[in-house]
């Protein structure tokens, strides 16, 4: 397992000065894929107000109690045409579907929350269900991928705080490339990239901490802002038991929490499920903040990100982890 890192130096003629500024180009240690980090002060846009955005979102909302039983999409075949529900989390078939199947759980009755107000019993009862209907799924190989986009500059079209499960037949891109990769890191390592890279980094300076069996780290490459790796124990997510989902629940309203206190509203989480994979795929859960939502947020997918696939951001790895530590 390498980290590897080039730094190249840009020199820029500025009042009659040279600055220098440093881009390190890092490779992910295990897909190669490489993110440039940019390590400039620039100040983030200012998360402003959007009162006038809640509001108004509010008045259609389709995931808002007196809506959402009339609008919600049913899956007639898994589901039975029900709404699936625990706690304030609703489960429906997503009317847009990404893969054959296609659920949005929806997590909090409230339409909006900041990201200190996310609790550990909205994640923890989505994943139950998500269980719960993985469960139900017929046999043979299926990619599990659960994700979030939270606000506008996330790629979320709808504001109230809901989670994807997409389950395929055909792995994503990325999904893919670590699959093929891991399995490659296991034949000549003789066990998974994952519990590896924990024990590699444990201790070091991107080595957050631990919730129940789960150890969080930074990423190396980071893919946006404030990468931060969920490893959990338990391999497969459909029979993870209630340990280890609170583990993750409680990891990522911690992260939030400190996303809030660097000034972000909005962020994306995906977990790669390691079900019906083999032994050399763990599940692994990652999370990004975004460019703060407002009234006129920038968006930070630009050229590199859409045609390069490169990711690009201003900010280390080790220097984020040291603060996130200092709230664990
Ligand atoms: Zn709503």
């Amino acid at each position: 397992m390498e980290f590897r890192k080039e730094v190249e130096i840009s020199k820029i003629l500025i009042g009659g000065n040279v600055e220098e500024s440093a881009v390190e180009i890092r490779y992910d240690p295990l897909t190669l894929q490489t993110s440039r980090i940019v390590k400039k002060n620039i100040p983030m846009p200012f998360s402003g107000d959007f009162e006038e955005e809640i509001t108004s979102s509010r008045n259609w909302c389709p995931f808002c109690n007196e809506r959402v039983e009339d609008l919600a999409a049913r899956d007639p075949e898994i589901m039975k045409g029900e709404i699936w529900r625990r706690g304030e989390c609703l489960a429906f078939s997503n009317i847009m579907p990404y893969s054959r199947y296609s659920l949005i759980l929806r997590i909090a009755e409230s339409h909006y929350l900041r990201l200190s107000e996310f609790k550990k019993s909205h994640f923890f009862d989505a994943f139950k269900l998500i269980q719960d209907y993985i469960g139900k799924l017929p046999g043979g190989k299926l990619y599990i991928s659960i994700g979030m986009n939270y606000l506008k500059s996330a790629g979320s079209s709808v504001m109230h705080p809901h989670i994807q499960l997409l389950v395929s037949e055909n792995a994503t891109d990325l999904f893919a490339r670590l699959e093929w990769s891991a399995f490659e890191f296991f034949e000549v390592n003789g066990r998974d990239y994952w519990s590896l890279l924990v024990e590699k980094e444990k201790g070091g300076e991107r080595y957050v901490g631990k919730t129940q069996k789960t150890d969080w780290l930074a990423a190396f490459a980071p893919k946006g802002f404030f990468h931060f790796i969920g490893i959990p124990e338990e391999t497969e997510f459909a029979f993870m038991s209630d340990e280890q989902l609170e583990g993750f629940s409680e990891g990522i309203t911690r992260i939030l929490k400190f996303y809030e206190t660097k000034g972000f509203n909005a962020f994306n989480f995906t977990f790669f499920c390691g079900d019906r994979i083999g032994k050399h795929f763990r599940t692994n859960f990652h999370i990004v903040a975004r460019t703060p939502f407002s009234k006129y947020y920038w968006c930070d997918v630009f050229f590199p990100k859409l045609f390069h696939d490169e990711s690009v951001t201003f900010f280390s790895p080790e220097d984020y982890t040291r603060e996130l530590k200092n709230l664990w």
